[in-house]
């Protein structure tokens, strides 16, 4: 591990470099909000965007993937790892990545994932601008970051950057960087710790108490289907979540008639059809009917299901599922507070 500091004057220089021997993926504009964009200019790069509309696992995970090919009997595998550097990914981000890096690792390890996460140097970087729905600051707060490569803190003057793999360490070639001083590092370190302060909602109870209020609210169906009256079933509060993972798979054929390709797709639970399961003979059943089943199942899975396995709730408190939702229901932090104050 190393940290460094690059004067502000020389860090489009250090960006440029970089984009000339590497593919960059980053924060970039789309009309009023932001997405994680590959960069062709330097100056397409928003370090200070407040969140993006997708969040950075569509590199590892794509929203719509060959898994592989198939001409009759044979199956040719799609891996095909595209080195990068996804640069500016927020601490919540990052925490999400290392959930989806630990799910995808388990019992069968999911190697279309694997590959594409391996091809990849995650930076991270400091949140300059704060999302209006965010509450990373009250979730998980004592789950760290871990799985990135490096970390750049904007300070007076410059940037702090912290290199924490080979990985990491190799981007400084690229850049005019000199060993960061005692002053430097404790303002990095200043700047990083405001920063979970800064998130304006607030879910007003720690991960273990809510985990136990929320198990214990399962057989309130009342109040669940309150909380779901005007659900559209779209889905989006799954779509934009980090840390959701399920996906849909199907065997498309070409005309022929004898070759095609499997692909999945990205799925998720509030949809009405998720749940949905063939029982033969063109019978099915939906093991959840309701919207209000569909509803208490996302919020169990982010704040109660997975807190043992992943040392804390499955939400990073980036408020997408909120600012996505047409019917603005989607908020953990509304629903979990209702049930928390009781
Ligand atoms: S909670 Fe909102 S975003 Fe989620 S499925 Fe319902 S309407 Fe769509
Ligand atoms: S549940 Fe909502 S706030 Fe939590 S990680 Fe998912 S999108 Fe972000």
């Amino acid at each position: 591990m190393s940290v460094k500091f690059i004067k502000e004057t020389d860090f489009n220089d250090f960006v440029g470099k970089m984009m000339e021997a590497r593919t960059v993926v980053g924060p970039v504009a789309k009309k009023t909000k932001f997405v994680f964009g590959e960069l062709e200019s330097v100056d397409q790069l928003r370090l200070d965007y407040d969140v993006t509309i997708l969040p950075p696992k569509k590199l590892f995970f794509p929203p719509r993937q060959d898994l592989l090919k198939f001409h009759g009997q044979k199956g040719t595998s799609c891996i095909c790892p595209q080195p990068k550097v996804l640069f500016g990914v927020h601490y919540y981000d990052i925490k999400a990545i290392d959930q989806t890096d630990f799910l995808f690792n388990e019992n069968n390890a999911d190697q279309n994932y694997l590959a594409n996460r391996e091809a990849t140097t995650i930076i991270g970087t400091t949140i300059q601008n704060v999302s209006p729905r965010a509450f990373f600051g009250s979730v998980g707060k004592n789950v760290n970051p871990k799985g990135h490569d490096g970390f750049l803190t904007r300070i007076n003057g410059g940037w702090v950057f912290e290199t924490l793999t080979s990985k990491g360490r190799d981007l400084l070639d690229f850049g005019k960087f000199i060993d960061a001083d005692d002053a430097q590092k404790a303002e990095a370190a200043k700047v990083n710790t405001e920063e979970k302060t800064k998130s304006p909602e607030k879910i007003k109870a720690e991960g273990d108490v809510v985990a136990q209020k929320v198990r214990k609210s399962f057989s309130e169906d009342e109040l669940w289907e309150e909380f779901a009256k005007d659900c559209f079933s779209c889905g989006s509060c799954n779509i934009v979540c980090p840390t959701c993972y399920c996906f849909d798979v199907q065997d498309n054929w070409n005309v022929d008639q004898h070759s095609g390709a499997r692909t999945r797709s990205w799925d998720g639970c509030l949809k009405a059809d998720f749940a949905e399961c063939s029982l033969g003979q063109g019978a099915c059943e939906n093991f959840r009917e309701t919207k209000g089943s569909r509803f208490r199942h996302r919020i169990m899975r982010k704040a109660v299901y997975s807190n043992e396995k992943l040392g804390g709730p499955a939400c990073v408190g980036c408020g997408r599922c909120s600012l996505s939702c047409t019917a603005d229901i989607a908020d953990p932090v509304n629903v979990i507070n209702r049930i928390v104050e009781g």
